[in-house]
């Protein structure tokens, strides 16, 4: 069953998400060559905590970082630790932020320094892929609508999206009904209505589209060994159309509530 939130919790998923996306810019800023990813998740904890939220991932399942940190072949669920970032690496930071009892997730991979061409256009499909899947998120659209965006502009861009990793539901649990698959029929699959909220992260790989299981049992790497990308964001579905609750492509100033309009004079 997909729950469907009112618009007072829409703002509450919101303000976890505005914590949530101040936190990847800090991490953004931080993600240097020699950086470890245990630096970026202390980081990102103490920001977090500072706010009067909490990291959702920590705990989750065992799960012992604040965010997931993956960098090159791995595609997600890395755990922090000694790894130290390179030029010309692909580092994705996925994050999940509770607050009041809401949760956003919203996930960026970022390059560190110069990469190669190739990384480039893996970064740009894979983020085009996202913005491709929000612009089907309306009510009366169906969720095949969502996951066939991504995969169309994935696999047009000559990659491939990973088949057994999905995005998901969120509110009050971090992962909700439904799944969403990155690839899918339109005009197939649940019709969206408004107050769902989805996280839609599309996960990619250079290579083929297979996957395996990390010795820690958490890290997923691309089984080629090619390199991933992955990102996420929150986004209600609204009558006014999508509402993406993690804007981390805004600025901050664009973030910012409008200005109120002077007046207009008769
Ligand atoms: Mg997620």
């Amino acid at each position: 069953m997909i729950l469907r939130k009112t618009p007072d919790e829409l703002d509450k998923i919101a303000a976890a998400g505005d914590i949530l996306i101040r936190c990847h810019e800090i991490l953004k800023a931080k993600a240097r060559p020699g950086v470890t990813t245990k630096q970026l998740d202390e980081a990102a904890e103490r920001f977090i905590r500072s706010q009067g939220a909490e990291p959702a991932f920590k705990g989750y399942r065992g799960f012992p970082g604040s965010i997931c940190a993956s960098p090159n072949s791995m595609v997600v669920h890395g755990i922090p630790g000694p790894y130290a970032l390179r030029r010309g690496d692909l580092l994705s930071i996925d994050i999940g932020v509770v607050l009041d009892g809401w949760v956003a997730d919203a996930a960026i991979t970022h390059p560190i320094g110069t990469v190669t061409p190739v990384a480039t256009k893996l970064l740009s499909a894979t983020r085009q892929s996202l913005f491709d899947a929000v612009e089907q998120c309306r009510p009366g659209n169906r969720l095949g609508d969502v996951s066939h965006a991504v995969q169309q502009r994935v696999e047009s861009e000559g990659f491939s999206v990973i088949r057994s990793l999905v995005g998901h539901g969120i509110g009050r649990d971090m992962h909700e009904d439904p799944q969403i698959p990155n690839f899918g029929d339109p005009g197939t699959g649940p019709e969206l209505e408004e107050g769902m909220v989805l996280a839609i992260e599309p996960m990619v790989n250079a290579g083929n589209h297979q996957v395996r299981m990390g010795s820690d049992n958490w890290a997923v790497y691309s089984q080629d060994g090619s390199l991933t990308a992955h990102f996420e964001f929150t986004v209600a579905i609204t009558a006014e159309g999508p509402r993406i609750l993690t804007p981390w492509h805004l600025s901050a100033a664009d973030r910012a509530p409008a200005a109120p309009q002077a007046a207009s004079r008769a």
